[in-house]
């Protein structure tokens, strides 16, 4: 590392944080790094992309990003940050797809580990009576399925966006409408590849080093650096139906999803959504469902009234179209939808799984993909779903939001209690995502207006009491973290003393500040 580059970096550092002052790491310490013997390599200048993430509101210079060009890189890195001790305040953070809503994959001063650079041709699928993947921590979900399809094959649980890292989702929790039958995806690996802050590269599973497997799933990247992920696969369908049908009422909406998750044979998709005085509702952030009867699916208007869209799919083959079709109609005379909204489309089980890039491509052209999301995510347990849908829908949100609001249940058997996920102590609790943009600089666009409504949701959901738990959490206080945790706080707190002494990793999640 040349001098003059440690001082342009601190430069820049200064000015990105307009003067405000944070620890830079001494030239010998960037120079330690430099001399590391790798397959990869650091970059100690054009650091400003891994500065950045999808939420947009926060922004923090690393000093070196890692290309690691083998495992080996990673835990030789992490092993020279441990090795210098306490006194040191420098940090790595791994970095997924950079998706995080507010900075959790940055790394202020410290070291980002670009774990794309990981990824490439290492996706090895394993047919036999229960297949599975071994897929690199840094690989996007999107070559996961592409290349599990080859094999007629495909992973169970899904998020709804596939341009998300295996670690980063492994991380967080992994939710979409799979997650009723299958769990998470954190509730569908065989076995994990792990860099601790140590720099021990472990194999765990939950035979081996269990805790350690249990710690890192839903951890939030605090006890090590996931390399190497085991992923259970099933059969893929070459074909689904989806289907979207709108509601007036909340009580029947939720009935009609809570009965569809605990039926027997039923969808194998279930999510549903809220509008909020929307007209043109098909219009919406989803666009690429295409429904068949475009001509009625367009007349239909909202009027100014809350609806609520419930949105399934029905895997078939080519060989099992009158079967899927009489499910379908057995599970559809049973809802209570409005029955002139039935919207239905046949695509690949591809295309659907891949829906949200469709939307993503199109944003990206007209400027609205990189504007801040100030999202909300949060957990709501079934026994105040009610009470929340009444004071959000209508009262706190009157007008048509920026963005999709997400509303479905799943069933809390189906989380394995042993991960450090956070969910709330109810056998069905809802997932209910709020996904803003905010494109503009002020008025209802804007991040402010859009943050406005968020505090005013969570703290109803405080003052009430109703056991929210928040997913995709941004707190910033140690404080925070202790009551998300709960009664859980003293493991994770264990695990961190055990496997990141130092607490080296994943500082952007603000819960371990590293002593200096
Ligand atoms: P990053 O944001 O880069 O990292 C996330 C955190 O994990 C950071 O703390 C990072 O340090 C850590 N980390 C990253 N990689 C590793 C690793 N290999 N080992 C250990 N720690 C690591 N989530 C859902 O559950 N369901 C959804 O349907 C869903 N839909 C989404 C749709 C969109 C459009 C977006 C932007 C996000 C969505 N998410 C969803 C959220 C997603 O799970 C998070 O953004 C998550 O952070 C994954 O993003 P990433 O892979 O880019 O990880």
């Amino acid at each position: 590392m040349k001098p003059s580059l440690v001082h342009c970096f601190k430069l820049l550092l200064l000015l990105a944080l307009g003067g405000v002052t944070m620890h830079v790491p001494d030239e010998d310490v960037l120079s330690s790094l430099g001399a590391l013997h790798l397959d990869g390599h650091f970059s100690f200048h054009d650091v400003s992309a891994m500065a950045r993430d999808f939420g947009n509101q926060c922004s923090s210079l690393p000093a070196a990003v890692l290309h690691p060009g083998s495992v080996s890189d990673i835990a030789t890195t992490v092993r020279h940050v441990f090795s210098l001790g306490e006194s040191s305040a420098l940090t790595v953070a791994a970095r997924g797809h950079g998706h995080s809503l507010m900075g959790q994959s940055q790394a202020a001063g410290g070291i980002v580990v670009r774990m794309e650079s990981l990824r490439g041709d290492r996706l090895q699928v394993h047919h036999g009576m229960s297949p599975f993947v071994d897929a690199p921590g840094g690989e996007l979900w999107i070559n996961v399925l592409r290349e599990t399809l080859k094999h007629g094959l495909a992973p169970k649980s899904w998020t709804d966006y596939l341009h998300l890292t295996v670690g980063g989702t492994l991380s967080n929790a992994g939710v979409s409408g799979q997650a009723f039958r299958h769990g998470p995806q954190v509730s569908n690996v065989n076995q994990l590849e792990i860099v601790t802050g140590r720099g021990d590269a472990v194999t765990c599973s939950p035979e081996d080093n269990s805790d350690l497997f249990y710690a890192a799933l839903g951890g939030l990247g605090q006890f090590g650096i996931i390399t190497r992920a085991r992923i259970a696969l099933e059969p893929a369908p070459k074909m689904v139906r989806w289907i979207r049908v709108l509601y007036s009422d909340f009580a029947s909406f939720a009935e009609d999803q809570e009965m569809l998750i605990m039926a027997e044979n039923t969808f194998d998709y279930i999510e549903g959504f809220v509008i909020i005085n929307r007209t043109g509702i098909l219009n919406n952030w989803r666009t690429s469902f295409k429904p068949q009867d475009p001509v009625q699916a367009s007349h239909f208007q909202s009027d100014g009234k809350v609806l609520y869209c419930l949105e399934l799919t029905k895997n078939f083959n080519s060989d099992s179209i009158d079967i899927m079709e009489q499910e379908v109609s057995a599970l559809l005379s049973r809802l209570r939808f409005i029955r002139s909204t039935l919207f239905h489309t046949d695509v690949t089980y591809l295309e659907f799984l891949d829906r949200v890039h469709t939307s993503e491509v199109k944003l990206r052209a007209q400027g609205l993909w990189e504007v801040p999301h100030p999202w909300l995510n949060l957990l709501i347990p079934r026994s105040s779903i009610h009470k929340f849908a009444k004071e959000v829908f209508g009262k706190i949100l009157k007008d048509s939001n920026n963005g999709p609001i997400l509303l479905y249940p799943v069933n809390k058997s189906k989380w394995n209690n042993r991960t450090s996920v956070v969910i709330p102590d109810e056998e069905i609790f809802y997932l209910v995502g709020f996904l803003s943009s905010a494109p503009s600089h002020s008025g209802h666009g804007s991040v402010e207006h859009a943050m406005n409504l968020n505090n005013q949701i969570v703290e109803f959901c405080e003052e009430a009491d109703i056991g929210m738990k928040q997913y995709l959490a941004p707190y910033t206080t140690q404080k925070q973290w202790k009551a998300h945790f709960g009664a859980r706080w003293e493991t994770f707190e264990r695990r961190k003393h055990t496997y990141d002494p130092l607490a080296i990793l994943a500082p952007g999640q603000r819960i371990f500040p590293k002593a200096s």
